[in-house]
């Protein structure tokens, strides 16, 4: 969807408050309350409904992640309308420039709330055959030159665990993927990414060099060979984990370590939708629109 496309869409606070109204209540209101399906829309507070049977108001922004912003809602839909349309997503610098917001702060946490909706609760386990792989992605602090990537220590390092479905047939396309720091590469931690992210039953690749032992739950293809080599046994990680490197440096001018999973996700949801980017926008508004109201407490930063 163009700018011109989504400003005819939205051109202004009712036309989005209708969209989340239909999104939330496509059958007509139902108050959360006392589930009464008799209601008015009140004059007095806009898009507030208030329940016939019980008389509780209910705002058509209540649990969804635009709950309590002071931000008004055609902010809200054209920061996830920038967000999804560009195909390497923008840094809270860019989007505070597009939207002519008076703070970095109001960008970067508006940023990171929609980030927080990238992942759909409802996703299904990754099927059939799946690499997985580990990596180390060496972050930079607010001090750190930009590209100083040689010799550093290992504290400068954030370890991230990947995983990548492939088809079945001979060709072995890649379909989605799966990202998670983690906090070191023992076999519990891998095995605990494996049964989070890969369905029972499926078959998973490594290279071998992990101490993943047996995997009761998954059949396991390994290949016993070095490191310099892995890149052939294990394509699509590899590509995945290069591609993230190139987008952390190119879109937010290298990896930093508060906040990295939600980056991770960012990448997630970009890499898995990269063949229908014109739903994008849709399905992170719909996402955004289930997704409860997020507090300050959600956005310190997470400890792997
Ligand atoms: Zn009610």
């Amino acid at each position: 969807m163009s700018r011109a496309e989504f400003e005819r869409r939205f051109p202004d606070e009712a036309a989005c408050a209708r969209y989340l109204a239909e999104k939330r209540w496509p059958e007509g209101f139902v108050c959360p309350s006392c589930d009464g399906c008799k209601g008015w829309e009140l004059q007095s507070k806009p898009f507030t409904w208030e329940c016939a049977s019980c008389a509780r108001q209910t705002s058509v922004t209540a649990g969804t992640v635009m709950h309590r912003s002071k931000l008004d809602l055609k902010t809200w839909f054209t920061a996830i309308h920038l967000e999804a349309s560009h195909s390497n997503g923008i840094s809270a610098l860019q989007l505070q420039a597009q939207l002519g917001l008076g703070s970095y702060e109001t960008a970067w946490s508006l940023l990171h709330k929609i980030r927080r909706a990238m992942v759909d609760p409802g996703r299904s386990l990754l099927q059939d055959l799946v690499e997985v792989d580990d990596a180390a992605i060496v972050y930079r602090t607010q001090h750190d030159p930009i590209d100083g990537r040689q010799g550093r220590s290992p504290a400068g390092k954030l370890l991230i665990v990947g995983a990548v479905e492939l088809s079945p047939d001979e060709e072995r396309r890649p379909r989605r993927i799966r990202l998670q720091p983690i906090a070191d590469v023992s076999g519990e931690v891998l095995h605990r990414f494996v049964d989070q992210v890969v369905q029972p039953g499926a078959t998973v690749i490594t290279d071998g060099l992990h101490s993943y032992g047996r995997m009761p739950n998954h059949e396991r293809e390994r290949h016993v060979i070095g490191r310099v080599k892995a890149h052939l046994v294990l394509p699509w990680v590899h590509r995945v984990f290069s591609n993230l490197k190139r987008w952390l440096m190119g879109t937010f001018h290298g990896a930093r370590k508060a906040h990295f999973k939600r980056y991770l996700d960012e990448f997630t949801f970009r890499w898995n939708r990269r063949r229908h980017l014109k739903s994008a926008f849709d399905t992170l508004l719909r996402l955004a629109v289930r997704l409860p109201h997020a507090s300050t407490r959600d956005f310190i930063e997470q400890r792997v």
